[in-house]
This record gives C-alpha cells, structure tokens and sequence, in this order.
C-alpha cells in the first residue's frame, strides 16, 4: 500500500499531523502500536490544553482527535512499527502486521517517563503516582507530595508543586544533586521542600489511592516509612527513537534534532511531538509541531513528486 505521507505514532503529534494532512487532501496512514493518545491516553485530565473541557480525561481527548482526522480522511492503524527504509525517494516502513511504501513519514513516536520500578509504582499510576506535575499538580492543593529524581525536572517540577501542595519531599538517590546549580539555589530557598538524600523509595502504599511510600536510606540501609498523598517520579525520560538512529541526528540523550520546520537530516523525513529536543513536552507543542510537519510534508512532496 502507497501513502502521500506515512506517520508513526498516534499521539497528538502524529493525530494533528494527520488532520492537517487530511485537510491538505494528502493520502495518510496513522500506525500506532496502542490506544490512540500517547501519553495522554492515561492522564486522568488534561486541563493544560486551551479549550479542554472540564472533567475530559485524557483518553476522551484522544479519541476526539483521533475521530477528528479520521472524519477528514486519515486512515489509523494498530499496529506496532517495526523498520525504516528509504529506496531511492520512496520511504518502506515495515508493521508487525504489514508493509509500506511512502512518499514522507513523520517520526512522531514520543517519550516515555522513566519509571522507578519500585513495588506500587504501576499499581497506583494515576491514582497518585504521576510523571507530570503541569497535568495533576492541581489536585494536591494542600497536600503532601514526593518528587523522585535529583535533575532539573525534579527540582524545577517539585517547586511547582509548592504552588498546590504544602509540602514538597524530594528524594534523590545520592547526597548532591544532577541539577544546575541556578536550579538547586531555587529549591533550596524554597520553605515548602525538604530533600531527602541518599535515599529510594522502596514501595508505594495505598488504599486505593496513594497514603505512603517506604523509603530505603542506601548508606544506612534504614527504612522509613513517609505519610504523602502523591508520588512524582523525574528520573529522566526515554526517547522512543532507536530504530531511527541511521537517518536522524540525536543529542545525547537520544532525542532527534530537528528544525523550526521539522526536518531531519533525511529529505522527507519529519519529526514531531515528545521525541524532538525542544524545552517544552506538551499537548499543546506536540500538537503545533505535527502541523508542522505535515505542513512541510505537503511542500515536500509538491516539490519532489508533481
Ligand atoms: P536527568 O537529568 O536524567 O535526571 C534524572 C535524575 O533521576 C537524576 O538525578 C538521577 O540520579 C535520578 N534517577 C535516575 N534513575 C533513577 C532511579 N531508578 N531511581 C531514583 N533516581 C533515579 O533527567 P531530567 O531531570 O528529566 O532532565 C533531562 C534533561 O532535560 C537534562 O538534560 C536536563 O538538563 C534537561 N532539563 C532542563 C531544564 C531546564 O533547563 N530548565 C528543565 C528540565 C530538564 P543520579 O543523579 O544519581 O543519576
């Protein structure tokens, strides 16, 4: 099967890359390996995103922009990507299920939040574990949260939290921070944080929601028990961009480098959304970029194909 524009990843980067491509009478075919969404789809509200209604969980969102860009005429596949290829002009992309040809692809195949891997975590995610405190910070007015990680976000994301919560722990794994120290001067001043260092968190408790969490101090061995409502974990992110290594360039930590107008270092080859270095990992940028890319997928392919 030929596409005008093939895009991978079905969260908001590649589901408004295709409405704009739908809009722009470009043949294209979504693939995602899950629910339509990305990381929004298991967000209990997105309330970040102009317009959003109140109450509108994030799989709500979601499936509207899927329907969206499957009204104007993207087709959207489940199916999990496989391999890329490029044969003269022509993209070849490869499914668990199928094969393709295209004349652009859209790389728009996101970040997962690093998890801790500690007892709880999966149980209790989105009933007070949480990887975005711009998403659920809210919902801890006046309560007591945990921030896992000893980075820039950690830091920068645990005192946006002092804005709701009364009181933020932040738990780092060693006695001296990953963060810049502009950052740190930042947290430190702040009377609502209290760092626990050298110390993880062993397990996360509840009754149904998140009540506590044992934490392991690792040069004593002591465990202690910690009263919180939630737990934010910021132990980095994990780009899902290995299978694209041959025809992008990545920073160091393996996001893919791209222009204003989203190009790669591969012609006809797009990146949108949370895989591309770029200081702000929202709805709303993810959404702006796969336009475009699309955009630019459109004048790509006016320029090399009519
Ligand atoms: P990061 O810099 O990779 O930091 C991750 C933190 O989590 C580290 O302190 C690390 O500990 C800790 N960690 C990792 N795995 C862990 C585990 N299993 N259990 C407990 N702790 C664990 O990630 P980030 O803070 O998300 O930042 C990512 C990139 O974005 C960085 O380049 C950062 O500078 C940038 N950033 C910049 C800004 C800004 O400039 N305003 C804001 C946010 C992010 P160790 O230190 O012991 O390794």
């Amino acid at each position: 099967m030929s596409y005008d524009l093939l895009i991978i990843g079905g969260g908001p980067a590649g589901l408004s890359a295709g409405l704009y491509a739908s809009r722009a009478n470009l043949k294209n075919l979504i693939l995602e390996k899950g629910d339509a969404g990305g990381q929004i789809a298991s967000t209990s509200e997105v309330d970040n995103y102009p317009g959003s209604i109140k109450n509108a969980t994030g799989p709500t969102l979601s499936m509207r922009m899927k329907e969206q860009c499957v009204e104007f005429g993207s087709e959207f596949k489940k199916e999990e990507f496989i391999d890329l290829k490029k044969d003269g002009k022509i993209f070849k992309v490869k499914t668990d299920k199928d094969e393709y040809e295209a004349k652009t692809v859209i790389i728009a195949t996101g970040a997962d939040p690093k998890e801790i891997g500690c007892k709880g975590e999966r149980e209790y995610r989105g009933m007070g574990v949480s990887y975005c405190a711009t998403c659920d910070g809210f919902f801890f007015r006046d309560l007591t949260v945990a921030v896992v990680g000893g980075g820039d976000s950690a830091l920068e994301e645990g005192m946006f939290l002092t804005k709701f919560a009364k009181k933020v722990y932040i738990i780092h794994r060693r006695d001296e921070l990953r963060a810049v120290k502009s950052i740190q001067d930042k947290a430190f001043a702040n009377n609502k944080i209290e760092f626990v260092f050298d110390s993880v968190v062993e397990e996360i408790k509840g009754d149904g929601v998140v009540n506590g969490i044992t934490v392991k101090n690792v040069k004593t061995g002591e465990l202690t028990d910690m009263a919180v409502d939630g737990v934010f974990v910021y132990v980095g992110y994990k780009p899902n961009s290995a299978k694209f290594r041959d025809f992008v360039e990545l920073d160091e930590t393996g996001f893919i480098i791209g222009t204003e107008e989203m190009t790669t270092t591969t012609a006809g080859l797009f990146v949108a959304g949370d895989i591309r270095k770029k200081m702000l990992k929202q709805v709303i940028t993810a959404a702006a970029d796969g336009a475009i890319a699309s955009v630019s997928a459109e004048k790509y392919v006016a320029e090399n194909f009519e």
